[in-house]
């Protein structure tokens, strides 16, 4: 089995959520695909509940944007009918709850950390439902098995814990299944907690570890590790490989192209991180492994 991550850019528009459900559907031995929120979408969702707390009114057409962004999408990719409607139900009862929490902030003028975890929870719990849809595949929810304690003031995970949960969920392995990336739950208390902006990419390397996946492949918007950031140096190319070691200092030093904690646990497995791009499935990528 192996595991796909799409981040929110693969997620962002329709043409490249249609690409993603090509890229999925093309494999053909069991797969977990984790998802990001919709891009931007936690920006916004951070930048909405600010706006609330602070009494500004107009965080409602922030929120406005948000609910326009999932509606459109699921009317752009799911097909007219009954399934268009259960989702559109489905994804409209998240969005009423948001909007029931936003207008909390603002009439309290209060916006604690638990709130503001649980707020950007609902980029990844509307993004992965449309992914499932989208492709077929059974939903998982990560925050019923993806479990962190609070240490230093910090949610970190508990890996002996996670991994037991991640292989009783995922016992009988559906040929698709769909995880929203980023979320999970404190092990006490159960309140809603997430691995840091941009860890998506560490939850599917914690899923990927636990059941011994083949690979780890992450989706983004570039071919793979560069030379150089491209956007600077445009004579840039992609690194084909790159070692475990390298890759962890690539990132340590600023390569945004995966979360550096997301290198550890499939390292110690073993298992090969394959960095492709969305929007070209064709280009080789970059592989990451020991040697
Ligand atoms: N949606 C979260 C973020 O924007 C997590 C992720 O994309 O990996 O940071």
């Amino acid at each position: 089995m192996k595991v796909l991550k799409f981040g929110g850019s693969s997620v962002g528009s329709a043409s490249s959520i249609l690409s993603v459900k090509r890229i999925v559907e093309a494999v053909n031995e069991p797969v977990i695909v984790v998802v990001s929120a919709l891009g931007g979408i936690t920006d916004k969702l951070i930048n909405t509940s600010k706006m609330a707390a602070v009494g500004d009114a107009s965080y409602e057409n922030e929120f406005r944007e948000i609910v326009y962004r999932h509606v459109e999408m699921i009317k752009e990719v799911i097909p007219a009918g009954e399934a268009q409607v259960a989702l559109q139900r489905q994804v409209g009862e998240l969005l009423n709850e948001l909007k029931d929490i936003f207008q909390g902030i603002y009439l309290i003028k209060d916006l604690s950390p638990k709130t503001s975890d649980t707020i950007v929870s609902y980029g990844e719990r509307l993004s992965s439902i449309i992914v499932a849809e989208l492709t077929g595949a059974e939903w998982f929810d990560s925050r019923t098995f993806i479990k962190t304690e609070k240490k230093h003031s910090k949610h970190v995970i508990d890996t002996d814990l996670t991994n037991r949960l991640i292989r009783e969920t995922f016992q009988n392995l559906p040929k698709r299944s769909l995880v929203p990336g980023f979320i999970s739950t404190d092990k006490v208390s159960g309140d809603v907690t997430n691995l840091g902006r941009g860890g998506s990419d560490y939850t599917a390397a914690i899923i990927a570890a636990a059941l011994n996946a083949d690979s780890l492949e992450i989706w983004t918007d570039v071919d793979g590790f560069m030379t150089a950031d491209p956007r600077v140096i445009s004579t840039a190319y992609t690194i084909s490989e790159l070692s475990y070691v390298e890759a962890t200092e690539l990132c340590n030093f600023g390569a945004k192209v995966v979360y550096p904690p997301t290198i550890y646990p499939v390292y110690h497995k073993n298992i090969p991180i394959i960095i492709k791009n969305t929007f070209n499935p064709d280009g080789v990528g970059t592989v990451i492994k020991q040697e």
